[in-house]
């Protein structure tokens, strides 16, 4: 991969260390921002970076714009185009990490949303590896922070803005000596962990929170409720789940691009099952990495392959 990576900003290819906004941009003042992750797992016998559900991201990125009310002048097949271009450009051989984000880019001083909102569309992409050491486990504690209330800022959004508050629950957390935590609503059940999906294993069963509790609408939660269901032949039920579920539950694990499938041994200090990781959530896992690497035919669908070219650009 090349030294200095290629981003996309302000319409135009440009080296990623050039691609700055202003400290006047509302986006940095304010966190007016819609965001999304993409991973691309690259298989060297393939020779190819293997992107993630690429259209779902997008889409989900298009979707959640409106939130903000932000508009953005390319289409899901430009998106899709310009982030195919991106990966050609830089060339990887190793796992990546891409972030397109749509952003307020008035300058003004004023959080209002105008009703003419200046948008741009950025995307980087840098090297990435795992996010967790998913094989160890997690031990985690339930955060003394709530999860950002849909009245508040819609969590299902992926508002830049409402990171701070997963700043401060995975800060706190990891200044505790926990790996990371679970947040709960302002009613006090389950939403999701720092900035991944959960999923409980009981009874042989997979159960993980509904999409009415304060959560992200995982694109890798989604995926793990279809492979469940295709490769396991196991349902997930779709409910608000208790604090003290959390406890008496057979498995835990969290889900998300960057988390991909990490199992959690223990919460509060109490075991979950016998803090080994479970036979569920260790098939879940084979299965999600072998479909992302493109090792199972079946799910070819939710791949975009890049091939490498020979050349550095
Ligand atoms: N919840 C939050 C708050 C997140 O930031 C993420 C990561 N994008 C997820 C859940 C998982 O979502 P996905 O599987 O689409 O990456």
């Amino acid at each position: 991969m090349k030294d200095n990576l290629v981003a996309f900003f302000e319409d135009n290819f440009v080296g990623l260390n050039d691609a700055k906004v202003s400290i006047m941009c509302h986006a940095f003042m304010y966190g007016t921002a819609i965001f999304e992750g993409i991973r691309g797992y690259y298989n060297s016998s393939h020779d190819t970076v293997y992107l993630f559900r690429l259209n779902e991201h997008i889409q989900r990125l298009l979707e959640n714009i409106k939130i903000l009310r932000l508009e953005v002048k390319y289409t899901q097949n430009d998106i899709y185009q310009l982030i195919v271009d991106l990966v050609n450009k830089n060339n990887p051989k190793e796992d990546i990490y891409i972030r397109p984000s749509v952003y307020n880019s008035a300058k003004k001083i004023g959080p209002g949303l105008g009703t003419i909102n200046p948008s741009d569309l950025s995307i980087f992409m840098i090297p990435f590896g795992d996010y967790f050491n998913a094989n160890s486990g997690l031990k985690v504690h339930v955060s003394s922070w709530r999860r950002v209330e849909d009245n508040a800022i819609p969590a299902r959004g992926k508002i830049v803005g409402a990171y701070a508050n997963t700043a401060l629950a995975k800060g706190d957390a990891q200044a505790s000596g926990f790996d990371d935590c679970i947040v709960l609503t302002e009613s006090g059940h389950v939403s999701e962990g720092s900035a991944m999906n959960i999923f409980l294993v009981k009874h042989g069963k997979l159960i993980t929170s509904s999409i009415t509790d304060n959560i992200l609408e995982g694109i890798t939660r989604d995926t793990v409720i279809k492979l469940a269901k295709s490769e396991l032949n196991i349902e997930t039920i779709d409910r608000t789940i208790d604090r003290s579920e959390l406890y008496l539950a057979d498995e835990i694990f969290f889900c998300g691009t960057g988390a991909q499938i990490t199992p959690v041994l223990n919460v509060d200090n109490r075991k979950i099952g016998n803090e080994k990781v479970g036979l569920i959530t260790a098939r879940i896992q084979e299965q999600y990495l072998k479909t992302c690497r493109g090792e199972l035919n079946k799910f070819k669908d939710w791949l975009t392959p890049v091939k490498s070219t020979s050349q550095v650009h």
